[in-house]
């Protein structure tokens, strides 16, 4: 059994999913369980419609709603889904999901509060869209794919907005809902970021947190490898927006890549390997626009001979300070005052 993230940018449009398609049909007899993120942008637009709606500003979010998320999944569905039947069915799931984000913008703009509780019910639609676009792709692609709600599958703590998962009710609900399925021979879809805490209200991971959801679950389910499909051909040296020469590393430790991705490196979400690396489970880094190349592979152990320094990350907005005392003697309190 396999767990394969696909990232917002790996299923942005028709062509991309289907692309995706292909590649989870390419794994199918490695038992994968798919995760996705929302179509890359979407979660964006969510944030800046509650926030318009928060500032009584309802018309321009439902604006954005309209052409930047509602309208933006239509042509997907259009351009995607061959059957006019499925077409149909989902383009009415998604009148709903447009009619609900509808009533949830007024109810934000008539009291302005957008509290993280509510932000992370609207951010949940962006990847609850996209995963149920997919399911049907590969369902026209003789895939015996099936939607599932991450809300019944990654439970969390209450902590809106960077909720942290509860592995042993996570696991329960995963061998219930997620095993037997897997082993009839049926590929879970399943969202990737959101989840819901014990009394089953909405959360979120935090930004970026569909590869920490792609790696708890392969945890969870012990998995055999967690595959984090995104942009770019691996961890590369440097972040390729700064560097466009940056070159991909074959391979590197647990504790290499959760250090770069702490520091910024955007590739991998910064709690991802926390969960793998206790059960020693591989997680590859792979680029869905060029599937041939063997991307990183990260593991507990690496060839001692790989080189010492593999990648340069970097933060924004930090600041050092340097401070220095020259007569420390008996200045009590000193930390505190600094
Ligand atoms: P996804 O939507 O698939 O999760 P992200 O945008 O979150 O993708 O992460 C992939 C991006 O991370 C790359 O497109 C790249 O711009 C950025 N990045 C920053 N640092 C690195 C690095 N060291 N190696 C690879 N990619 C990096
Ligand atoms: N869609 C979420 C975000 O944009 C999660 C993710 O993509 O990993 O932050
Ligand atoms: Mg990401």
């Amino acid at each position: 059994m396999i767990v394969m993230k696909l990232g917002g940018t790996s299923i942005e449009d028709a062509a991309a999913i289907s692309n995706a398609c292909d590649i989870i049909k390419s794994r199918s007899k490695q038992k994968p369980i798919v995760v996705l993120s929302a179509a890359a942008g979407v979660t964006n637009a969510l944030i800046r419609c509650a926030e318009l709606a928060a500032l009584g500003k309802r018309a321009e979010s439902e604006v954005i709603l309209r052409e930047k998320i509602i309208e933006r999944h239509y042509t997907i569905i259009a351009n995607l889904i061959q059957g006019l039947r499925e077409q149909d069915l989902l383009i009415r799931q998604f009148k709903s999901y447009d009619e609900e984000l509808r009533s949830l913008i007024y109810g934000i703009s008539i009291t302005g509060d957008l509290s993280p509780r509510v932000i992370d019910f609207v951010m949940a639609y962006g990847e609850r869209m996209s995963t149920a676009i997919v399911t049907e792709a590969l369902r026209e692609a003789k895939v015996r794919a099936e939607l599932m709600d991450s809300r019944h599958l990654m439970i969390t703590n209450s902590s809106f907005g960077r909720a942290e998962p509860l592995l042993e009710p996570t696991r329960e609900a995963c061998e219930k809902l997620i095993r037997p399925r897997v082993e009839k021979g049926i590929i879970p879809i399943m969202q990737g970021f959101i989840g819901a805490n014990a009394q089953g209200v909405t959360t979120t991971l935090g930004r970026g947190g569909s590869d920490f959801s792609a790696a708890v679950i392969g945890t969870v389910m012990h998995a055999d490898d967690i595959e984090i499909w995104t942009d770019v051909d691996g961890m590369l040296t440097a972040d390729p927006n700064i560097v466009p020469t940056a070159l991909r590393i074959r391979e590197m430790s647990f504790r290499e890549a959760s250090e770069l991705a702490y520091f910024g490196a955007k590739v991998l979400h910064p709690s991802t390997l926390l969960p793998a690396i206790e059960k020693d489970i591989p997680v590859h880094i792979l680029n869905s626009r060029r599937p041939q190349v063997h991307g990183t592979l990260i593991k507990a152990q690496i060839d001692p001979a790989n080189v010492p320094v593999k990648s340069i990350s970097y933060k924004r907005g930090i600041t050092i300070l340097n401070i220095s005392s020259t007569r420390m003697l008996g200045s009590y309190g000193f930390m505190k005052k600094i």
